[in-house]
């Protein structure tokens, strides 16, 4: 395995860092979502500890993912090369029971439970996974013609056809009313300056 485990309370206390490459292809649930598996995911992990404010220790983990992921494009399911980009922060507990407890009060980090033996190759996944987009698609995409005027493909992105309806006739109805309402401008075409009004 190319990620290794790693003491989490070792890791912190002593501030250490570590960093590789995981090939995709070592990844079986990430390498499941993707079209390609040819390509590697940088990580990094840093760890560092605090003493706080009731004097017991906080361990806290930094995880850094990086790489690209070769997806299929939703609308012209093409691949579309996703870039991946992940910075996150955990505070370690001891168990799960304490991370289900803690969760509610904390809004900065998230709760990892720590280990002797963690798993970090999991984690890694875990957050490759969530940060993958739902629906990859081209940022200019030229779908296929033929995909576009049957619908199939903008259906689900567009709302429904009866739904915009009647704001589309209402909308025509007030740019019709507009020239009537602009009229008086018509009578003075040429712009004037304020005058005093004429008693
Ligand atoms: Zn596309």
């Amino acid at each position: 395995m190319t990620v290794p485990t790693i003491d989490t309370h070792e890791f912190t206390r002593r501030g250490d860092a570590a960093e590789g490459q995981v090939p995709l292809q070592e990844l079986e649930r990430l390498g499941s979502l993707l079209i390609a598996r040819d390509g590697l995911l940088g990580w990094r992990l840093s760890g560092r500890s605090e003493v706080g404010a009731d004097g017991s220790r906080v361990a806290h983990l930094h995880l850094g993912l990086a790489s690209t992921m070769a997806m299929r494009c939703v609308r012209c399911l093409e691949r579309i090369d996703v870039p991946l980009a992940v910075e996150r922060d955990y505070r370690l507990v001891a168990t799960e029971a304490q991370a289900e407890q803690e969760d509610v009060d904390e809004d900065e980090f998230d709760l990892l439970v720590g280990a002797r033996r963690f798993d970090l190759a999991g984690l890694i996944e875990d957050e490759a996974i969530m940060a993958l987009p739902p629906a990859p698609r081209h940022p200019d995409c030229r779908a296929p013609a033929v995909a576009v005027e049957s619908g199939e493909a903008v259906s689900d992105v567009e709302p429904p056809p009866p739904a915009r309806n009647p704001f589309g006739a209402l909308a025509a109805l007030r740019s019709g009313e507009d020239p009537g309402a602009a009229d008086p401008s018509d009578d003075a075409p040429t712009p004037s300056p304020k005058r005093p009004p004429r008693a």
